[in-house]
């Protein structure tokens, strides 16, 4: 409601839901033939326009209308003047972070953790001396692309440090607009209150960028084309690597937010021991 109020000077749900409903009839009841014509029919001109247009192309390198319209099947519209992102009644992140998390979680004598190994380096290691292996790197990777590349969208990072106390009040801000090239900033003192150095601030800029095999691949791109492989490399993964748990979004080629990820652990753990 805030924003619709700063955008229209509305001030009631209705008065909102009016404007919206008032805005999607440009298209006459037409079936959304695209993304730009799918978002317009769940929220009309101007929140597309402002919102979703440009942060959509930039996130996906390509115009509103040649992206497909299933991408967004549903944009969640909440009539309440709560600026929280979502519903959750439980929202925020461990103290201290996930790292301290996993790193207590792992601090066990029967865990021996080592980082900077390339799995593939050592596959072969890995699959002759353990039972089960629980892979959560690129599920195509794994079997050397025999079926083919699934794609990925990746992101360039480009962080500073500044000289003053609290550079935008907020953990996170997202440009939606076309011309701003990041999609958002972090403010990384902003996660854990009352933490860090005062007159100093380090920020994030956001950059999406297009993914080739040896950058790192944060998004899978889920259309019919990618599912439809993913599905093809879970056969071959039941036939030809049975010892192998793929987990999270790369092994599962699914856009997955924390809380989902932790989720779909603890069902994989359920299925292992319950069967
Ligand atoms: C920019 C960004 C912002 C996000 N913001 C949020 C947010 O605000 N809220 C939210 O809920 N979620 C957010 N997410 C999603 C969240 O980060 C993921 O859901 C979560 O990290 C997925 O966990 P995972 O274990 O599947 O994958 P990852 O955390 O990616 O873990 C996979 C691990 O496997 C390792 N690995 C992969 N291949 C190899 C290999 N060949 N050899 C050795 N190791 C390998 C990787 O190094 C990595 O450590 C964000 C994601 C991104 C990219």
């Amino acid at each position: 409601m805030n924003t619709f109020n700063k955008l229209w000077g509305v001030v009631t749900p209705q008065e909102a839901m009016d404007k919206i409903n008032e805005q999607k009839s440009v298209l006459n009841g037409k079936t959304p033939e695209n993304l730009e014509e799918q978002a317009i029919s769940l929220v009309g001109t101007d929140i597309y326009e402002k919102l979703v247009k440009g942060y959509t192309e930039k996130q996906w390198g390509r115009k509103a209308t040649e992206l497909p319209a299933f991408i967004i099947r549903r944009l969640p519209v909440r009539l309440t003047y709560d600026n929280n992102y979502f519903n959750d009644n439980f929202q925020g992140i461990p103290v201290g972070g996930y790292t301290q998390i996993v790193e207590k979680m792992l601090d066990h004598e029967n865990i021996t953790v080592e980082t900077g190994v390339d799995f593939f380096d050592k596959k072969d290691e890995y699959m002759n001396d353990y039972d089960k292996v629980l892979f959560t790197g690129m599920i195509d990777q794994f079997f050397n692309y025999e079926l083919g590349e699934l794609e990925y969208r990746s992101l360039r990072f480009e962080t500073e440090v500044l000289d003053e106390d609290n550079h935008q009040g907020n953990a996170v801000v997202n440009y939606t607009d076309a011309k701003t090239p990041y999609t958002r900033i972090i403010e990384h003192k902003h996660f854990e209150f009352g933490k860090g150095e005062e007159g100093k601030t380090v920020i994030t800029r956001e950059y999406p960028a297009d993914w080739k095999r040896g950058d790192e691949p944060y998004y899978p791109v889920n259309n019919d084309k990618n599912n439809t492989l993913y599905e093809q490399y879970k056969e071959l993964a039941a036939k030809k690597a049975r010892n192998v748990i793929f987990g999270g979004r790369l092994g599962q080629y699914r856009y997955y937010n924390m809380d989902q990820v932790i989720a779909a652990a603890l069902e994989a753990v359920n299925e292992e021991f319950e069967g």
